[in-house]
């Protein structure tokens, strides 16, 4: 019986109890492994994409694709849980190529449609497991050739606590992804430890600053200050920075008067299912924001 096992070590006759509560969130947990071992197969994943806007001018410049798990019986389980079960038990690797093979499509689906957005990219969100597997480039390669989309439309996004952890490893890796011509950002920018020696020579495209420094911008003037800081940084590393998780029109207008050029958030959209998107393209930008 799992619930009541002889602790090793802890004394002759000890006996441990697992409380029930921790007990059934084990076997929670492994039930659910189970069940997302299968979902891909099952149909039951799908990738929605939220818009992200160069702020001034004002208009679409992407989309971040953002994988949903839809569970037969549990309905709709958050991405912070399954991402992290799938690196947990192996899976994400599979996740990760069923994404980018998705989001790749569908952004070369809308582009052959529209010509006319032919600036558009698509930002994919990998894990530090995914940097460091061999063959990462070559699938992308391949995936990219199979459906006809140029390289530097495509961006991989990896958090830079992931990154930072895992940076000599991650280094060769990001070198090869970039030689093949794909973009690179790092994700939740601020809320890791990244070095400034290593930020200058990291080969990398975007920094996205993370909402927690966007939210309360317009009653926080120490997140302004982040923000600003951060742009600094760009600005003299030469790199993009892309302000996420958008709620309130004055933090919009913060974010322009500072100089960011891009952004995205629930004031501008919403991420969209596939079939919600091409009424966006037909229409110019919003003036809303
Ligand atoms: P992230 O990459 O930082 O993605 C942004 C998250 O913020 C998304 O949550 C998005 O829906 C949410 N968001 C966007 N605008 C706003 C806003 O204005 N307000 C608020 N409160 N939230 C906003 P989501 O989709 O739940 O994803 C959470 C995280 O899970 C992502 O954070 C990413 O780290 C991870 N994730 C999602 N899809 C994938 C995937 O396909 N692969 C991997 N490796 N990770 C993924
Ligand atoms: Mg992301
Ligand atoms: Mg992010
Ligand atoms: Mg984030």
């Amino acid at each position: 019986d799992l619930a009541m096992y002889e602790a090793k070590g802890a004394g002759r006759g000890r006996v441990v109890v697992f409380d029930q509560s921790m007990h059934e969130r084990i076997a929670d947990k492994l039930a659910l492994e189970a069940d997302l071992r299968k979902a891909i197969g099952a149909g039951q994943l799908s990738v929605v994409f939220q818009p992200i806007f160069d702020l001034d001018p004002y208009r679409l410049s992407g989309f971040e694709a953002l994988a949903r798990w839809e569970h037969p019986e549990r309905g709709p389980i958050s991405p912070s849980v399954f991402i992290a079960l799938a690196e947990e038990s192996g899976r994400i690797e599979a996740l990760t190529r069923w994404v980018i093979d998705h989001a790749v499509a569908q952004l070369a689906q809308w582009l052959h449609e529209m010509p006319s957005m032919s600036h558009l990219d698509m930002h994919v969100n990998i894990s530090s497991h995914d940097l460091t597997r061999p063959g990462l480039v070559e699938h992308v390669q391949q995936v990219l050739t199979r459906h006809g989309l140029p390289a530097h439309h495509l961006t991989l996004e990896i958090t830079e606590t992931m990154l930072m952890n895992d940076l000599e490893v991650s280094l060769g890796y990001l070198q090869g992804l970039r030689d093949a011509g794909i973009r690179f950002s790092i994700d939740d920018f601020g809320t890791g430890y990244s070095s400034l020696a290593y930020l200058s020579t990291l080969p990398l495209d975007s920094l996205k600053i993370d909402r927690s420094f966007v939210m309360g911008m317009e009653a926080l003037p120490q997140n302004v200050e982040i923000v600003r800081a951060v742009m600094n940084l760009g600005k003299s590393l030469g790199k993009t920075v892309i302000a996420e998780g958008i709620e309130q029109p004055q933090q919009l207008q913060i974010l322009r008067s500072l100089g960011v050029p891009r952004g995205q958030g629930y004031l501008l959209s919403k991420p969209l299912k596939a079939e919600q998107v091409p009424a966006l393209l037909a229409v110019p930008a919003r003036s809303a924001a």
